[in-house]
């Protein structure tokens, strides 16, 4: 039993070599995933609560890896903020969402939305504005049909600054979303100093919707609030009709989800947004 304690110690080196060495492999393919671009962005529709008709898209990132295949963006986003890879990949997924976008006008869709998951790590840019600029610009995008998507950790890094920057973008006619919300530590306080658009409630609230009143009245106040500071709710994660229903009779403005589709490859997304052109 004595001898265990160096057993254990040289089990313990070689497993953390391994992670290592598992590490290393994994930022030297990513590295090479973004030279190679072998990106690909999904998209899935956010549905008008009104009408059930298609208001717009996000945009979903995933890496088709030579051997492994399809790989989750929970996957790879944190290693590739930590190597800043998050950087070129983010530039890649949003000129690319900007191209789909002008495909699709050109097929008729006028007034779609397309949204963008933006980093933190791509907000604290010097030139994170001017490159957005320069990708409207390219690709022929109205700022008017781009939302950006960004997360509370990114406004409670320096609130001052990133403040700032959102209001550079909504002068462009951006708009500006904050997702995950309430699953941090949402502050209602800050919120009205916030420059966002739109309010995007985290599906733990829409699970437990159905079966909790107190969710329930949480996610009420939670609509009011923002339709109050004149901002566009969308519930995320919603996968039954009676969350939709419930989330209709609270006035929330979309919901996305399950429900009305997974995040599907351009040319499904393309089928589904086809038909709804032609009723
Ligand atoms: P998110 O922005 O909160 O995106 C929503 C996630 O929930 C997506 O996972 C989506 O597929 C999933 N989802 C949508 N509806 C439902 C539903 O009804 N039920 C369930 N269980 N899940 C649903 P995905 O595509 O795996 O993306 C995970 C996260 O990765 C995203 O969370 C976002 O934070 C990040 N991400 C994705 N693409 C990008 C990107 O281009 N840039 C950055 N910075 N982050 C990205
Ligand atoms: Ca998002
Ligand atoms: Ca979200
Ligand atoms: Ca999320």
């Amino acid at each position: 039993a004595k001898s265990c304690g160096k057993n254990m110690y040289h089990f313990y080196t070689s497993d953390m070599n391994e992670k290592l060495l598992e590490k290393l492999e994994m930022e030297n393919s990513l590295r090479h995933a973004v030279d190679r671009e072998e990106f690909v962005v999904y998209y899935q529709p956010k549905i008008n609560t009104n009408d059930k008709s298609i208001a717009g898209v996000e945009a979903l990132v995933r890496w088709n890896h030579p051997t492994n295949g399809m790989i989750p963006p929970n996957m790879f986003i944190p290693l590739a903020e930590e190597m800043r890879l998050i950087v070129p990949m983010g530039q890649w997924v949003l000129r690319n969402a900007c191209k789909q976008n002008q495909i699709w006008k050109s097929l008729g869709c006028t007034d779609m939305s397309v949204a963008v998951n933006i980093s933190v790590i791509q907000i604290q840019q010097s030139d994170f504005v001017q490159s957005i600029i320069d990708i409207l610009e390219e690709t022929g995008m109205q700022p008017s049909s781009l939302e950006l998507e960004i997360t509370e950790n990114i406004i409670m890094k320096d609130f001052e600054f990133t403040n700032k920057i959102l209001h550079d973008l909504r002068k462009l006619g951006i708009r500006i979303s904050l997702d995950d919300f309430g699953k941090g530590y949402s502050s209602l306080n800050y919120l009205r100093q916030l420059e966002i658009d739109i309010l995007k409630i985290d599906k733990s609230f829409i699970d437990d919707l159905t079966k909790d009143h107190n969710e329930q009245a949480i996610v009420k106040s939670v609509i009011d609030m923002a339709h109050s500071m004149k901002m566009t709710v969308i519930a995320e994660g919603v996968e039954t009709w009676e969350q939709f229903t419930s989330l209709k009779s609270l006035h929330c403005d979309k919901v996305q989800g399950y429900l009305f589709s997974r995040p599907l490859p351009v040319n499904e997304i393309e089928h589904m947004i086809e038909e709804q052109e032609k009723v």
